[in-house]
């Protein structure tokens, strides 16, 4: 069907747009070849960051030790601090792979993300104390006096044993100063000091770590975990040996640890090795870390509405799009939430009238129907660049590891995997595009929670070789 409003649209624009539509396209689209040669790059990097400390991609050793039993068995607290929000849990693991949990969210305001860190920690202890008097009953407490608490903080920390971590760099925008080079379990403890809670954090974990954990809880055939969600990252389980940076700590060789790659980091700084356009390099430099987390700024959800937004932008300069209207709202950076893209995906209408009403509400903008199909058409490159980004990562910890003859499950978790359509799908394709026809063994799946459940069985484990006098 044509739109009447369609045919408003001078000739010479629409023809503007679909020869901006080909650049576009040969901007984002990744050649099977080209994500091959990114693969081994790829691999190189995780392979340098397990033989010396300090690399762009740090390939942090956890100190979780091996796979859980399925038998952890408990009540444990669950702090986690993420991109977005802050939840609380309690987790009752029950064996048998079963449990049960409760929690609460809260939202981070901006603010939070850049005040004292000291501060940030103080809130969570807060809320953590509200949730217990909430929810959890005193006899729970008197058990113990003070619960297990598992700490999920998702940002690069290098540890030095399971209840410590050092910030390396904050990511996803946060910026909290007095954190950065700080052991966050340390500042963390004083917080719950100063608010009276009774919870002892036992373990730090990353989300991804978490994630890889609680999905082999309930899928043993899990060897890798990833997020893509406002950060993106992976983690997978490494014979200790081949761990050469902590060699010398004397923990036997064939010993297995799980490694959180943050790989965000690869290709920081350098910018040699990904498919970089203009509009990532301008996020990159507007960012409060310019040229860090490289990869993970052309993926994760907090900026791939930004990408977008930038196109738009340049397009608006250009004359081409949204003549005589007034574009204020849509030139405000970061004001195109990387949510409208999948709305602009899925929109099912004829007419696009999810995309009419992204543009009328939040921006006061009318569309045409060929622009409306022009965004979605971008929508589409941004996020299948990222999916087939993704796939490259997992890729190359498939290759390194040799997981490609046998196959793997990759659990998976984050807001673009679960909620952005057709993001599973497409690294799926990505790593048929890699692999060939091999690459259907590696199978990617929506992960158990594991910054809740993943981070409590994490503290039962530990609990486990504590009692067991276990390195
Ligand atoms: C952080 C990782 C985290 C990922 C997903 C990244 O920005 O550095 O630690 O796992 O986001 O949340
Ligand atoms: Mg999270």
């Amino acid at each position: 069907t044509r739109s009447s409003e369609d045919d408003d649209l001078p000739h010479a624009t629409k023809k503007k747009m679909a020869d901006h539509l080909r650049k576009y396209e040969s901007l984002f689209t990744l050649t099977p070849q080209r994500m091959r040669m990114i693969v081994e790059a790829f691999k190189e990097s995780l392979e340098t960051g397990l033989a010396k400390s300090e690399q762009i991609v740090p390939m942090i050793p956890t100190y979780v030790f091996g796979w859980p039993t399925g038998n952890e068995t408990g009540d444990y607290l669950a702090v986690d601090l993420g991109g977005t929000n802050l939840r609380v849990c309690l987790v009752t693991l029950q064996g048998n792979g079963k449990f049960e949990i409760t929690q609460s969210k809260y939202r981070l305001t901006e603010e939070q993300k850049q005040e004292d860190g000291q501060k940030l920690f103080d809130f969570c202890g807060e809320c953590l104390k509200a949730f217990i008097d909430l929810y959890v009953d005193a006899g729970t407490i008197a058990k113990e006096s003070r619960l297990p608490l598992g700490f999920t903080f998702s940002y690069p920390c290098s540890q030095n044993s399971i209840d410590h971590g050092e910030l390396i760099r904050w990511t996803k925008g946060f910026g909290a100063p007095n954190t950065e080079g700080h052991d966050v379990v340390k500042m963390f403890r004083q917080s719950l000091e100063k608010h009276n809670v009774p919870a002892e954090v036992v373990a730090l974990t990353c989300d991804t770590t978490g994630t890889l954990i609680a999905s082999h809880y309930v899928n043993p055939k899990t060897r890798i975990a990833c997020i893509f969600g406002t950060g993106c990252n992976a983690a997978y389980m490494e014979r200790v040996g081949d761990i050469a940076k902590i060699k010398h700590l004397g923990i036997p060789d064939d010993a297995e640890m799980a490694i959180n790659c943050e790989w965000g980091a690869f290709d920081s700084f350098e910018h040699e090795n990904l498919p970089r356009t203009k509009y990532d390099q301008i996020i990159d430099e507007s960012s409060n870390k310019p040229g860090e987390q490289a990869f993970e700024k052309l993926i994760s959800g907090r900026y791939l509405g930004e990408i977008l937004r930038l196109v738009i932008c340049e397009l608006i300069d250009e004359g081409v799009l949204f003549l005589g209207q007034n574009t204020y709202k849509v030139e405000i950076p970061y004001s195109f939430d990387t949510a409208f893209l999948s709305l602009m995906e899925s929109d099912p209408t004829d007419e696009l009238l999810m995309i009419i009403g992204i543009f009328s509400h939040f921006f006061a903008l009318e569309t045409t129907l060929a622009e409306r199909q022009f965004f979605r058409a971008l929508a589409k490159l941004v996020g299948r660049r990222a999916a087939r980004l993704s796939a490259c990562g997992i890729a190359a910890i498939v290759s390194k590891m040799g997981y490609l003859e046998e196959g793997c499950m990759v659990g998976a978790d984050g807001s673009l995997y679960n909620k952005y359509p057709g993001f599973a799908e497409r690294i799926h394709e990505g790593l048929h595009d890699i692999f060939g026809e091999k690459g259907r063994n590696i199978i990617t799946y929506h992960a158990e929670d594991g910054s809740g459940i993943g981070s409590a069985i994490v503290a039962a484990m530990t609990k486990q070789r504590k009692i067991a006098g276990l390195y």
